[in-house]
């Protein structure tokens, strides 16, 4: 990405066709969108890129089990087209996974399961007929589009005692009787933002982070623009467009209230926390994901993640602080019970590695006759001032929500400039074999560096060079290496170490007890990052009381909620 400097310059300067606010997936696939079809483009975000729900997903690409269960029909559709693309533009990223229904004292697992998984599988393109590999699809599948490579999954099918416990080992101490094996995907979702804002970069947007928009630039009542003021500096300057596209998941409401009530009759967003952990992987060994039980109907899913395990979601109703959301006590112990139960494991506050939460931009309908558009779980509004709105969705279906976006602006414009996203590749996929080996970085990294950088990892690595201390790990243990803190501030835009330990690695969530006991890890990464960006001692001794807040603000190790004012 462009130094940040570089981008106030350009932002303070240029003009652009579209201005995006909001830095988490959505507004970056909008960033990205919009510069493929030739427009020139700007994002601003307010904290950091991600740092919103964006940072706080389940980590699935999928189509959403449950959906089915409501007969969304359309939106599982959906996704599983837009799952098989990202596997397909970004095999780095957004991996296979396996995931398994386990069934317990009967021959065969439940019935209605199998029906909804035929459902699913007869959903997603070419399920059932190619099975497990790269298909090329001859084209135009989707409305022209020609669908390219796809990776397609296998059929769901029953498994057995062995199986099951080859994929989810945790269960060794209540062997199930056999189980359903069914596929989806899993990312990490920060990264998928940073790679979809690399490529908008590369098509020529200017994004800035810690950019907060206070209000929207007008002439003769339509938005020219936006306000920004700068949260390092606290000055104050104006980004030109010609469009604004409010893309600020659960703030859209907050930019121009009235605007979006009145006009538009915004269904309120009712905002919904959702709060994951993390444990050691020796702890609940799982090779693929699980669905696990949690009463009332309800499911959670226990997944391997980065090297560890994560589990999650909780679902609740949230009227809280939004920027720095706090990972619930009451939530830990509901997911530890219904782990514990599941798995016949004994796991306690203790285990954590780490703990996050989350806010679901989740739309609650008045009339819906009354919206502008709607899509089920997307929603776009264009107002007088001709700002568009776009919120809801998922991760998973950024893509699609960022094609709906620039067609409203192509449509209004008369402009035929048809979306191209389908056919852009995220971040260069590499392979761990190609990347060059440097002396003092463990053999275990390389892997976690192609999938987390793709071709970038090549830059990490020379980094890696510079320096005998840039290329070991940041935490003992845990493959994330201090070279990465130096390129998260020369070509990621970071300017924290919460930047640097909750988003650009996952070493905040992860390995959190680490970091706490080994108060060197931290001080290391921000001498590292205090290097690049100028920081003194007493800077740096600032930026890690500023992280230990921050941590602390989001429970990533339970405790009380503190208030924090000193964060953006
Ligand atoms: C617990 C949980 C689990 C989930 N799991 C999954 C999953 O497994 N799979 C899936 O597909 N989806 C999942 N989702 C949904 C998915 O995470 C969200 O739909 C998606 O991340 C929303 O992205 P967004 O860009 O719209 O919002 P955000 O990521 O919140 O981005 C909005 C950004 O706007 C910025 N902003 C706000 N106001 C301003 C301003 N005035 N100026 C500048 N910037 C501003 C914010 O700082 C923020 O970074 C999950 C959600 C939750 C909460």
């Amino acid at each position: 990405m462009l130094a940040r400097d570089d981008a106030l310059a350009a932002l303070a300067a240029q003009e652009f066709d579209v201005v995006v606010v909001g830095g988490g997936i959505t507004g970056a696939g909008v960033a990205l969108d919009a510069a493929t079809r030739g427009y020139s483009v700007a994002l601003v975000e307010r904290a950091d890129y991600a740092s919103g729900t964006s940072s706080r997903s389940s980590k699935l690409i999928h189509g959403g089990l449950r959906y089915l269960q409501n007969f969304d029909l359309g939106l599982v559709r959906e996704a599983l087209l837009e799952r098989q693309l990202m596997v397909t533009l970004a095999p780095h990223l957004v991996r296979p996974l396996p995931l398994v229904v386990a069934a317990f004292d009967r021959p065969r697992p439940d019935r209605m399961v199998g029906v909804g998984l035929n459902l699913y599988d007869a959903m997603s393109l070419g399920g059932g007929r190619r099975r497990g590999r790269r298909t090329r699809l001859a084209a135009a599948t989707r409305g022209g589009e020609d669908a390219g490579a796809y990776w397609s999954p296998e059929r769901h099918r029953v498994i057995s005692t062995a199986e099951v416990l080859d994929l989810l080992p945790a269960l060794h101490a209540r062997p199930p009787s056999c189980g359903y094996l069914f596929y989806d995907c899993q990312a990490d979702d920060v990264r998928l933002v940073l790679t979809v804002l690399g490529e908008a970069e590369r098509f020529g947007a200017v994004c800035a982070n810690r950019l907060c928009v206070t209000s929207l630039l007008e002439r003769d009542g339509r938005a020219v623009g936006v306000h920004v003021s700068d949260v390092e500096t606290d000055s104050e300057f104006a980004v030109r467009a010609d469009t604004v596209i409010n893309a600020t998941g659960v703030w859209a409401d907050q930019l121009r209230p009235e605007e979006l009530r009145d006009e538009a009759e915004l269904p309120r967003i009712s905002p919904s926390r959702g709060t994951h952990i993390t444990l050691r992987h020796e702890d609940l060994p799982l090779v693929g994901g699980a669905v696990v039980p949690a009463g009332g109907g309800r499911t959670i899913f226990a997944l391997p993640w980065l090297g560890r395990t994560l589990i999650g979601t909780t679902d609740n109703d949230y009227d809280g602080e939004l920027a720095h959301v706090h990972a619930s006590r009451d939530d830990v112990d509901y997911l530890l019970a219904a782990t514990n139960a599941f798995f016949a494991t004994d796991l306690g506050v203790g285990d954590l590695t780490g703990a996050f939460a989350g806010v679901r931009p989740l739309i609650s309908t008045g009339d819906p006759r009354k919206s502008v558009d709607i899509s089920r779980k997307a929603e776009l509004y264009e107002t007088s001032s001709g700002m568009i709105t776009i919120t809801g969705g998922k991760l998973t279906t950024w893509r699609a929500m960022a094609r709906m976006t620039v067609d409203r602006l192509t449509e209004r414009e008369s402009r035929d400039a048809p979306c191209r996203t389908h056919e852009i590749p995220l971040g260069q996929a590499i392979e761990p074999a190609q990347l060059a080996r440097v002396e003092g970085v463990p053999d275990g990294a390389y892997a976690p560096l192609a999938a987390r950088y793709g071709h970038a990892a090549h830059d990490v690595l020379s980094i890696a060079a510079e320096r005998a201390a840039l290329a070991q790990p940041i935490v003992h243990d845990r493959p994330d290496l201090l070279a990465e803190v130096v390129l998260a501030a020369r070509r990621e835009q970071a300017r924290s170490v919460g930047d640097v330990l909750l988003r650009r690695t996952r070493l905040g969530i992860l390995a959190a007890r680490e970091l706490r006991a080994d108060g060197d890890a931290a001080r290391r990464v921000a001498e590292a990052l205090g290097g690049e960006l100028g920081w003194d001692r007493q800077r740096i001794a600032a930026e890690l009381r500023l992280f230990e807040l921050e941590t602390r603000a989001e429970g990533t190790l339970l405790g009380a909620p503190e208030p924090v004012p000193a964060l953006t």
